[in-house]
């Protein structure tokens, strides 16, 4: 560690984050820097001690978690190691939206503390939960676990690739500063990538040397795919991606247009880093002091290694506690250690978090997260779903309430004739519910010009948005 890393590390990070209410980060840090490295066992009995204390916790302090215990005659003490929460029934997005937001909450949390999140996970219908700073502080110190993982650390130069504007690290305006000149932070973000934003890009990577470039999935694939077509390459170490399902193909073209970088993949959701690959890439190491993964079909706890629904329980947060929560992603199990030598156990396969994203003719982007971070900011819509008609015609399908108005309208209309671009038509179409595929999942991006060839992503792997 270098002496400008430790500088970072013992004064301006810890000083930085406590100034802004985040000062759990840097403690929280250390505390996971240590203890990836403990066997299998000394990981389980934290978890059931953590478990044992949440329990408790959450039985008597939020209302919700009470009457589902009561009712499925389970007491606290019942429920002493992870094995036991078999004993509890499973929740969904659906059960927790519904106590939305009071009978949901941490009443031992004063609800000035309390801050408002969502998420709009894989089916673009929103989720709305309670979180606190604490919490996000814990999240972040498992994000920067990740990194360290990959050769990162504090004060190397790494690079964002996102298409919303930046919010400077864990929002902090203090921070934000900070974030772009001490810890080297390049950020590039574009609605719209036309050849000569790209080529700008592709020089700002060049001149700073980002040992690290995060993104979505599916953003960075498609920079890759467009600078391969163009023939640029750039050597960028650690490609970090996440927010969906990363296919071969798309692993395989950000490899190479990043030669001899290595993409390393990541899974959170709900305000969670739920997993993520270490070094030797070999499935995604679980962020087990805070999550407990069980893998769940027809309502039954399955094996190692059997493909079924994820089921999470944040063994830390209780603002909106998350027990045995049905993130509805598919995935299986590895409880074999890692050639690594960290104890933390692995999700061997994540499939099912499949995101489209449209390009339109004139090098607009279009991708969910654009969508759902948009609508995540008006509350009147409860659910959206975007189907690509023609090359140059989106149809925009909208669930809303009656609280919806003129004034969310215009904005929506304004919004998206920037995002399209003036040579692309949209649609807004107003319905009672987003139908449902015969599988049961809710398709938010659905492109009907794209039919498995000749798509303008170049392959035919990402078809399936789930
Ligand atoms: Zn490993």
């Amino acid at each position: 560690m270098n002496l400008y890393t430790r500088f970072l590390r013992s004064l301006v990070l810890p000083l930085g984050s406590r100034l802004a209410g985040y000062g759990d980060v840097m403690p929280t840090l250390r505390r996971l820097e240590a203890s990836q490295w403990w066997s299998m066992d000394e990981l389980r009995a934290l978890q059931n001690q953590k478990l044992r204390r949440l329990i408790t916790h959450v039985y008597a302090n939020v209302p919700f978690y009470h009457d589902w215990m009561d009712q499925a005659g389970v007491k606290p003490e019942d429920i002493q190691t992870t094995d036991d929460l078999v004993k509890l029934p499973i929740v969904d997005k659906h059960v927790l939206t519904e106590n939305y937001p009071d009978i949901i909450r941490d009443h031992s949390i004063p609800k000035s503390k309390l801050v408002p999140a969502a998420s709009s996970g894989s089916t673009g219908e929103r989720l709305h939960y309670w979180t606190t700073k604490s919490q996000k502080a814990k999240k972040w110190a498992g994000l920067f676990r990740w990194w360290e993982m990959v050769g990162y650390e504090f004060g190397k130069p790494y690079g964002t690739f996102r298409l919303t504007p930046n919010r400077g690290l864990l929002g902090w305006p203090i921070l934000e500063h900070l974030e772009w000149r001490m810890l080297r932070h390049v950020w590039l973000s574009a609605e719209e990538m036309t050849d000569d934003i790209l080529l700008e890009y592709v020089q700002r990577l060049q001149r700073t040397k980002p040992i690290m470039l995060r993104s979505y999935a599916s953003t960075v694939y498609y920079l890759a795919r467009r600078m391969l077509n163009l023939g640029i390459r750039v050597p960028v170490p650690s490609i970090l991606t996440t927010g969906e399902t990363l296919t071969p193909n798309m692993r395989a073209a950000i490899e190479q247009a990043f030669a001899p970088g290595v993409v390393t993949n990541e899974y959170g959701g709900e305000g969670m880093q739920i997993a993520a690959e270490c070094e030797l890439h070999d499935g995604m190491h679980i962020n087990a002091e805070t999550v407990f993964v069980e893998i769940v079909r027809d309502g039954q706890r399955l094996p190692d290694g059997e493909l079924g629904e994820i089921v999470l329980t944040n063994l830390d947060a209780t603002a909106v506690p998350f027990i045995r929560y049905n993130i509805k992603d598919v995935g299986s199990l590895n409880n074999v250690p890692c050639a690594c030598g960290r104890g933390l156990p692995r999700l061997a396969h994540l499939e099912g978090r499949l995101t489209d994203m449209f390009i339109t003719p004139d090098g607009h982007w279009l991708t969910v997260h654009q969508f759902s971070g948009f609508f995540e900011h008006i509350s009147s819509v409860r659910a959206f779903q975007v189907i690509q008609k023609a090359v140059d015609e989106i149809l925009i399908k909208l669930v809303v309430d009656e609280q919806f108005s003129e004034a969310d309208q215009q904005r929506i209309v304004d919004t998206f004739r920037r995002y399209l671009g003036a040579n692309n038509h949209f649609t807004l179409e107003f319905v009672d519910e987003i139908p449902t595929t015969p599988a049961g999942k809710r398709r938010f991006f659905i492109s009907e010009i794209i039919q498995g060839t000749g798509n303008t992503l170049g392959g035919d792997e990402t078809q399936e948005s789930s």
